[in-house]
Formats: C-alpha cells, sequence, structure tokens
C-alpha cells in the first residue's frame, strides 16, 4: 500500500503564508512513491490551489466540516462546500477539536459520512489520552471511537478513508508514541474494520500515525508493519523541513 503522509497546519498560516508555504514547499525533491497532503486552514485553501497552480502534490485537505448539506448552521462548512472547491481529503475528529469544540464520535462519524458521500476522502483521528493508557483502558478507548466513526462509511467505494492514530499525550509534546506500541493499536484499529468490512478490504485502508513524528523518527514508523504514514503538525510547519521529512520517510 502507498504510504501516505499529510502536513497539519492547525490553525496556522492565513492566505499570504500558506501561498508562500506551498510555492517553498514545490521546491522541494520528493519521494515518489508516498502520497502527499497538506491540512490547511479554510481560509487559506484558494490561496494554497493558487500557489499549486497545475501541480497536484500535494494534494489539498481541509482540517474539519459540518455534516449538514446546507442551511441556518451559522460558521459551518460543508462537506459539499469543499467539494465544490475541489478538496480532495478531510480530517474529521483531531483530539484538538474533541477537546476545544466538545466534538463527540456522533458528530464525527456524520461527518466521515458526509465527506464519503461527496468524494472527499475523510481522514479519521482517533487517540487516547495519558490518563486512558496508565490506566489500561487505552484499546477499548480507541476500538470504540473508531467503530462509532466509521458507523455511515462505505468500504466498497472509490472513495476510501483513512484512520489517523494520534495518541494526545503524543501530540506536539516532543514524546511520540513508540513504533511498536503505535503497531499494537493500529493491528487493533485493523480488526475493527475488519469487523464491518472484512479482513481483505481491511487491508486496503491507510492507518497512520500522528504525534510528534519528526526527520529522525519518520523512517521508524514508516517502516513498522501496519503503519501507513503519519500525519504530521509542528515538523510540518516549515516546508523545507516537511520536504525533508518527506525525503527521510523512504529508506535511502
Ligand atoms: C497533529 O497536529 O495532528 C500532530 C500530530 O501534531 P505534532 O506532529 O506536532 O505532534
Amino acid at each position: 500500500m502507498k504510504k501516505l503522509i499529510i502536513s497539519n497546519w492547525k490553525m496556522n498560516y492565513g492566505p499570504i503564508k500558506a501561498g508562500a508555504w506551498i510555492r517553498a514547499f514545490r521546491r522541494e525533491r520528493l519521494p515518489k512513491d508516498v502520497d502527499i497532503a497538506v491540512a490547511v486552514p479554510f481560509v487559506s485553501l484558494p490561496a494554497a490551489r493558487a500557489s499549486l497552480g497545475r501541480a497536484s502534490i500535494p494534494a489539498l485537505s481541509a482540517q474539519d466540516c459540518f455534516w449538514a448539506e446546507e442551511g441556518a448552521y451559522t460558521g459551518e462548512i460543508s462537506a459539499s462546500m469543499l467539494h465544490e472547491f475541489g478538496t480532495e481529503m478531510c480530517l474529521v475528529g483531531h483530539s484538538e477539536r474533541r477537546a476545544f469544540c466538545g466534538e463527540t464520535d456522533d458528530m464525527i462519524a456524520k461527518k466521515a459520512g458526509s465527506l464519503q458521500a461527496h468524494n472527499i476522502v475523510p481522514v479519521i483521528c482517533v487517540g487516547d489520552t495519558a490518563v486512558q493508557r496508565k490506566k489500561g483502558e487505552h484499546m477499548k478507548v480507541v476500538k470504540a471511537q473508531v467503530a462509532a466513526a466509521i458507523a455511515m462509511l462505505k468500504a466498497d467505494t472509490k472513495i476510501p478513508f483513512v484512520i489517523a492514530y494520534e495518541p494526545v499525550w503524543a501530540i506536539g509534546s516532543g514524546k511520540p508514541c513508540v513504533p511498536q506500541d503505535a503497531r499494537d493499536m493500529h493491528v487493533a484499529i485493523r480488526g475493527v474494520l475488519a469487523k464491518k468490512f472484512g479482513a481483505t478490504t481491511s487491508e486496503k485502508i491507510r492507518i497512520i500515525y500522528g504525534g510528534s513524528v519528526d526527520t529522525r523518527n519518520i523512517l521508524e514508523y514508516m517502516t513498522t508493519m501496519g503503519i501507513d504514514g503519519a500525519l504530521v503538525g509542528g515538523a510540518s510547519l516549515d516546508p523545507r523541513n516537511f520536504g525533508l521529512l518527506c525525503r527521510a520517510a523512504v529508506p535511502a
């Protein structure tokens, strides 16, 4: 399966800086056998697209959406609007949205379903807190998050979906999850997918890891069985560093 690396800018870079980031990243030498995407704030998507020109790398992703088609939902952006714009992917359920915006599993399931229905690849973020891991509840918690989030998804479609396992305690902390522990979680997540879609189909769904991935540790994740890519925050804010990270993701 082709690996996927996504840069998550979070709430960084308005249109001016977004355009500059894309132009700088376009100058980077990139590995051919890795899919690369960048998750951009809504208002910066047009500038990112303009700076991309005819180039298709990196693919553009949004960071969130709303599940309804249209109507009285002030401040929200629907999956159909993102489709009209031409966004290829969209993150949903990032732990920062779960924590700061009160997003629930049910909301995340509806967002993911709406995205897939509008031909946008949902990237569903799941993850355990430090307390849950300490109590030994992490597997149960993450498996439940995944089962809830995929409730409305299909696997027999041209629009796949991606699961991003991001332990909350590893995000932005400089304390990444040990690759073997991440692998164990990915195996558990694939088990949840297999239960709903069958083992063969579950093998085709990408499960990526996120949480303090950087230029030094990316290769270890990318070469660990069952880890199909990475979601990268801090280490992707500098376009040259993200280029370096993408190159470091494949064995020399
Ligand atoms: C993220 O924002 O999803 C993330 C993984 O951040 P960081 O790489 O900074 O830990």
